[in-house]
C-alpha cells in the first residue's frame, strides 16, 4: 500500500465506497453504519493499525476523538448527546476520516465545532480534509446525484436526500452546493446575521458570494430570510435578485428558500440564481472572487 501521507481524503472515502457497494444492496446501503465498518477497515486495507473500540463519551465541548491506545490499537469516541443522529454518523465517519487520512501524523485527535475556529492552519486543513472525507463516504457523489436527479432543486427534496443518507439537512445541502453545477448560495444566519455562506463555483465565478468570516454581514432587508412572519418556505419563492445582490441585473430573479430550525436557532437559506447571472459590481467585472 502506498504511504499513508500520499492517501487523500476523497480517495480513501471512494476506495470504501466501492467495496460497501458490492457489500450492499440498495436497500440496506444507507445510511453507512461508520461503527462496524470503522472495526473492520485495518484488516480489510491490510493496515498495521486497527480500530478496536468505539464508544460514546458524552463530555463537555466534546464532538468526537480518536486516540491511539497502544501500537496498532485505536479507540473512536463520539458523543451521542449531539443534536442528532445525522451529526453522530457526522462526527463518527470524521474520526474514521482522521484514522484512515492522518493517523502516522497524529496520537490524538480531539474534535469540536466550537474550537475549529481557533486552530492552526495545519489543523484547520486535517479538520476540512476529515469533513470531506466523512461528506464523501456518507453521500457518495453517484448516489446522492441520482437521489436528486430531474428536479429544480429545493429544501424538500434536500430534505428527503438527508433522511435517506442520515446526515443533517446541512450536511445534505453542503454536499449539493459544493457540486452542483448550478448557481446557488447556501446561508446559515442567526437573529438576522449571516455564520457562514457557501456558493457553487459557478456562483463564484458569477460574483454572487458573501465573506462571511472574521465580518459581520446582515442578512439583507426585504429578503424571505429577513421576513420573521414566515418560518420556512422549503419551495422557494422568487423575488428580484437584487434584493440579495445590489449589482444584479433590475430583471434578474432568484429563487429564495428558508427553513427556520428551533431547535438550533438558526435559519438555513438557499438562493437558487439564473446560472447566467452576474453579480459583480461594474469595477470588479474583470475580477475573480
Ligand atoms: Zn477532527
Amino acid at each position: 500500500m502506498a504511504p499513508l501521507e500520499q492517501v487523500t481524503p476523497s480517495k480513501a472515502a471512494i476506495r470504501l465506497t466501492h467495496l460497501l457497494d458490492v457489500a450492499f444492496d440498495e436497500s440496506s446501503r444507507f445510511p453507512v453504519d461508520v461503527p462496524s465498518i470503522a472495526t473492520a477497515v485495518g484488516s480489510q486495507f491490510k493496515l498495521d493499525d486497527e480500530i478496536t473500540v468505539v464508544e460514546a463519551a458524552n463530555l463537555e465541548n466534546f464532538e468526537g476523538g480518536l486516540f491511539r491506545l497502544e501500537p496498532g490499537r485505536w479507540a473512536m469516541l463520539y458523543n451521542e448527546q449531539l443534536k442528532s443522529p445525522g451529526r453522530v454518523r457526522f462526527t463518527q465517519a470524521h474520526e474514521l476520516g482522521h484514522f484512515l487520512v492522518h493517523r502516522l501524523l497524529q496520537d490524538e485527535f480531539h474534535c469540536s465545532q466550537a474550537e475549529v475556529a481557533g486552530y492552526e492552519a495545519q489543523r484547520k486543513a486535517m479538520e476540512a480534509e476529515a469533513d470531506e472525507f466523512a461528506s464523501t463516504l456518507l453521500m457518495p457523489v453517484k448516489q446522492f446525484k441520482a437521489s436528486l436527479a430531474g428536479q429544480a432543486i429545493d429544501l424538500d427534496m434536500l430534505s428527503t436526500a438527508s433522511k435517506k443518507f442520515g446526515v443533517s439537512l446541512t450536511s445534505a445541502a453542503l454536499r449539493w452546493i459544493r457540486s452542483t453545477e448550478d448557481s446557488a448560495v447556501l446561508v446559515l444566519s442567526s437573529d438576522g446575521f449571516m455564520n457562514w455562506s457557501v456558493s457553487s463555483d459557478r456562483a463564484l465565478k458569477n460574483g454572487a458570494y458573501f465573506k462571511t468570516r472574521g465580518r459581520v454581514v446582515a442578512v439583507p432587508d426585504g429578503t424571505l430570510t429577513a421576513d420573521q412572519e414566515k418560518a420556512s418556505c422549503r419551495l422557494g419563492e422568487r423575488l428580484p435578485l437584487k434584493m440579495w445582490f445590489e449589482n444584479a441585473h433590475p430583471d434578474a430573479v432568484v429563487r429564495e428558500m428558508k427553513l427556520h430550525c428551533d431547535n438550533y436557532g438558526y435559519t438555513l437559506s438557499l438562493l437558487h440564481l439564473g446560472n447566467g447571472d452576474k453579480v459583480w459590481a461594474p469595477r470588479d467585472w474583470n475580477n475573480g472572487p
